[in-house]
Formats: C-alpha cells, structure tokens, sequence
C-alpha cells in the first residue's frame, strides 16, 4: 500500500488593512445629499457598489469581515451553495 499523502498546511488568512481595500474615487461614490451609512447610520455623501449610503471604511470593514468568513467556512467545508 503506497504511503499516505499529508495534506500541506493551508496559508494564515490574509490581513486586511481597512482604509486601503477599495477604491471610491469614482464620482459614482459622491452623493450631494447626505444620508445614514448602512453600516453605523452616521451621516455620509459616500455611496457604495450598490448606491447605498456607505462610509468607506464602514463598507471596507464590512467586507473583510465577510471575507474571513467565508475563507472559514470554505476551509471548515461549511460553504453554501
Ligand atoms: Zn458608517
């Protein structure tokens, strides 16, 4: 029976740094209104993806949050379809 392959050890999870995730430069990210962030409801004219009342760093913090996640659950097996 040949030898049993060793599973080779999965790499640490990557930091994120919020403040350097996304780029907002696009006017599409600039509202002159001024309306509650999803995230923490403070005022904002930033805009994310979706046009939705976003801070930057909100969003950023927000979407590794979700990566992490999903990197845990895709090691753990835990992925939904
Ligand atoms: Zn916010």
């Amino acid at each position: 029976m040949p030898p049993r392959r060793r599973r080779r050890p999965l790499p640490p999870l990557p930091v994120l740094a919020p403040g350097q995730l996304l780029d907002w430069t696009d006017r599409a990210h600039w509202s002159d209104r001024a309306a509650p962030c999803r995230y923490c409801e403070r005022l904002t004219h930033l805009r994310d993806e979706q046009g939705q009342p976003a801070h930057k760093a909100c969003a950023e913090e927000d979407g590794a949050r979700r990566g992490v996640q999903a990197a845990r659950a895709y090691r753990s097996g835990r992925t939904q379809a």
